[in-house]
């Protein structure tokens, strides 16, 4: 459980992190440590120097943005959790933040370690791709944006390519829409067996359009397109579950069979639309 050896860098700045990330191969960015330094000591990871960005405090943020929310990529999810604007604006962010790990976890753990990581248990990246929210990527040539469907490209991989640094991500004003997000595990503080996330827009008192986002269901976070397009075309609730398996590849794992997670995804997905329209 030890580490093998590297070199360790402090970044003052967010363009100080992306020069350090320039000048060495194989470096890799440092924020909450809660996913890396578990995969270093394990030897899954071996950079050969770690970059800390846990001081640059400009990456650090919450705050409106004509119509949507800008939060920083180094905002912790205990900050995510409890932040008054974005409770108000976009809570099954701020609600999922809080279903992350334990209070250390969340304490140290931030919203941009978490998408970059681009592990398919992780909570957050269902909810991203659900809300369709775009993530800002810095290099040493400018900044670009991000559609959060192209962002999730494996497992373990983003489009943040190694020289980059995920600085932002931008989530819409929810406004009247209705939103969920159900997660089930074996113990309190685990990660999803599978979770899903369900924004949804409601017409006449019955739902118009869903979005649905599935935590561990491939090796990337996935969209339930064929139960979305069910719901646009007028399914019941009862029907269009039914097809939130199709297209998912769920793995088997000391949690539970890939059949077991194909059935659990029905359940929560079911539980999470109720809540959603009912919200
Ligand atoms: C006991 C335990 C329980 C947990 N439970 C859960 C859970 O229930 N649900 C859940 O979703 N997560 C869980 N986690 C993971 C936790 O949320 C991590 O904090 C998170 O996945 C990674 O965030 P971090 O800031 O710690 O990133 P780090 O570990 O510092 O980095 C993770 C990866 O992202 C890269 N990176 C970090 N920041 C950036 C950036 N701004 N730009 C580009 N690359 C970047 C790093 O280089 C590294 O490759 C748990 C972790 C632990 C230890």
């Amino acid at each position: 459980m030890i580490p093998a050896a590297f070199d360790y860098e402090v970044a003052e700045s967010a363009e100080h992190a992306i020069a350090l990330l320039g000048e060495r191969e194989d470096a890799k960015l440092l924020a909450g440590g809660h996913s890396l330094l578990p995969a270093m000591k394990l030897r899954l990871a071996r950079p050969s120097a770690l970059i800390d960005i846990g001081r640059v405090s400009e990456l650090s943020y919450i705050r409106e943005d004509g119509d949507h929310i800008a939060i920083g990529a180094l905002t912790r999810h205990r900050e995510v959790r409890d932040n008054a604007l974005l409770r108000a604006q976009c809570p099954i962010v701020s609600h999922t933040a809080g279903l992350i790990g334990d209070p250390q976890v969340r304490h140290r753990g931030t919203i941009g370690g978490s998408l970059a990581h681009g592990d398919p248990a992780s909570d957050l990246p269902a909810v991203i791709l659900a809300l369709e929210a775009e993530l800002v990527v810095r290099g040493s040539g400018g900044e670009r944006t991000v559609p959060a469907s192209e962002f999730f490209t494996g497992v373990f991989q983003t489009a943040v390519g190694p020289a980059e640094l995920l600085t932002e991500i931008r989530v819409p004003k929810l406004g009247s829409t209705g939103w969920s997000y159900v997660k089930m595990s074996r113990r309190a503080q685990d990660w999803a067996t599978v979770a899903v996330a369900a924004v949804v827009e409601r017409s006449n008192g019955s739902l118009g359009k869903a979005a649905i986002g599935l935590t561990n269901m491939g090796g990337t976070p996935l969209r339930a397109t064929a139960a979305e397009e069910a719901i646009a075309g007028g399914s019941s609730i009862e029907d269009a579950v039914k097809l939130i398996p199709q297209g998912t590849d769920p793995p088997s794992d000391h949690a539970a069979s890939s059949d077991f997670r194909l059935h659990l995804s029905t359940v929560l997905g079911r539980r999470a639309l109720e809540e959603a329209a009912a919200r």
